[in-house]
Parts: structure tokens; C-alpha cells; sequence
């Protein structure tokens, strides 16, 4: 099945021209909102496989429309953001956002994104097959579905945020610090200010999803974290 993008613009030239070519050779199917009510109603409705995201939208702007779609899914978002708003940008990988590309972009370029963020959100479709699965206690992780489930129940992680807990697994109970997170999960993002407080804040999302399992997490404190078995 070709993978669902929603598109939330309003611009109905960008639309079109991001559309076109995104469903072109059959790659995607897009279904799009020029504002960001009507692409929340949309999300939740179909489900997409990615959203790519304007943030100068009418009604609700693009980072009301994330904080809102980051309590209920953790389906990957691609930004398009202007030049100038570089506050927007970092606001909106702060909130949950996975990648962005600044306006004017080359559609080739999204395309890419795009085509990068949906294998890094199933690592097993393109046949890496790295690892099967692990369980910490009451977690359990099936790295090639990239699937997590606390205490049976499935829950949706961001692709961040299950990267932060794929690498603190991997690293067996040795302590990650959070420049190396940093480096790690953001380091094509050279060109934007994050910092280590970012890994903080999705560590804490993290948490919040694999409660009651989330003291699996534990802090060093000023240093980083490990996974407690
Ligand atoms: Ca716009």
C-alpha cells in the first residue's frame, strides 16, 4: 500500500505543485487542509502515514495544530517554515516535529525528507532488519515493526522518541549522555540552535507514554540517562 501523506497548507499553488509531485510514479497518495482545524479533523479521520505541515496556517496556526496531534499520535511531521521564523522552527521540533524544510524548497528536497523520515519510522520495511526485539520489564519492543507496548497495551511513539529509547536499550543499562543523544538523533540538525534541553523534554514525552513502566528511564542527574532493566 503507497504510504499517506496529509498535507496542511493554505497555499493552493504549494499544494498543488507538493501534490503533484509527491503522487507522481505513484510514491504517495495525499489528501490535504488549507487550514489547521480542518487538518486535525483530517488526521484523525485518516490516519496518515506522514504529515507535512506549513506553519503561517488560518484558524489554528501549525504549532497549535502539533501540540493538539502530539496528544493523540505520534505519526511523523515534516514543517515547512519560512526563513525568517527560525523561532517557529525550533518551537516546532521542540513540540514534536520530526524534520523541516525552509520555504522557498525544492520539492525534490521534501521529497527526500519525506521518502528518510518514513524508513527511519519502519526500519523494517526496507529490510535492515536490525535486531528483532527487546523487553525491559514491562516494555516491549519489536525494533523492526517498530512497535512498543507497555504491559501488553500498544502505545505510538514519535520517531525521536523511539529512537531515544531504541539507543538507551541497545546501550544495556550503560548511561548515555545527553550530548550523545544529542548527537545521535539530531545530528543533521546542525544548523539549528538545540540543545541538550531538548533531549530532556522528549525524554519526558517518553516517559509519559510508558507509564507505569516509565522509571525504566532513570536520570544521571546533570549527566544524561540509562534504561534500568
Ligand atoms: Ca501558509
Amino acid at each position: 500500500m503507497k504510504p499517506k501523506i496529509l498535507l496542511v497548507e493554505d497555499e493552493k499553488d504549494l499544494v498543488k505543485l507538493i501534490k503533484y509531485n509527491l503522487e507522481k510514479d505513484g510514491r504517495f497518495a495525499v489528501s490535504s487542509a488549507g487550514d489547521g482545524e480542518a487538518g486535525l479533523a483530517l488526521a484523525r479521520k485518516s490516519k496518515p502515514d506522514l504529515v507535512i505541515l506549513d506553519i503561517m496556517l488560518p484558524k489554528m496556526d501549525g504549532l497549535e495544530f502539533l501540540r493538539e496531534l502530539r496528544r493523540e499520535s505520534g505519526v511523523p511531521v515534516v514543517l515547512l517554515t519560512a526563513k525568517r521564523g527560525e523561532l517557529d522552527r525550533i518551537l516546532g521540533l521542540k513540540l514534536g516535529a520530526d524534520d523541516y524544510v525552509c520555504k522557498p524548497f525544492s520539492v525534490g528536497e521534501l521529497g527526500a525528507r519525506v521518502e528518510a523520515l518514513l524508513r527511519r519510522a519502519a526500519p523494517g520495511r526496507d529490510g535492515d532488519g536490525a535486531g528483532t526485539g527487546a523487553s525491559i520489564g514491562g516494555i516491549s519492543i519489536d525494533f523492526e515493526r517498530h512497535e512498543v507496548a507497555v504491559r501488553g497495551k500498544k502505545v505510538r511513539l514519535a520517531p525521536k522518541e523511539f529512537a531515544i529509547l531504541k539507543l538507551l536499550v541497545e546501550a544495556n543499562g550503560k548511561v548515555l549522555s545527553r550530548d550523545q543523544l544529542l548527537r545521535e538523533i539530531w545530528g543533521h540538525d546542525d544548523d539549528v540552535e538545540i540543545d541538550t534541553r531538548t533531549v530532556d523534554q522528549h525524554v519526558a514525552r517518553l516517559r509519559r507514554k510508558l507509564r507505569p513502566e516509565d522509571a525504566r528511564i532513570a536520570t544521571v542527574t546533570n549527566f544524561g540517562y540509562q534504561i534500568k532493566r
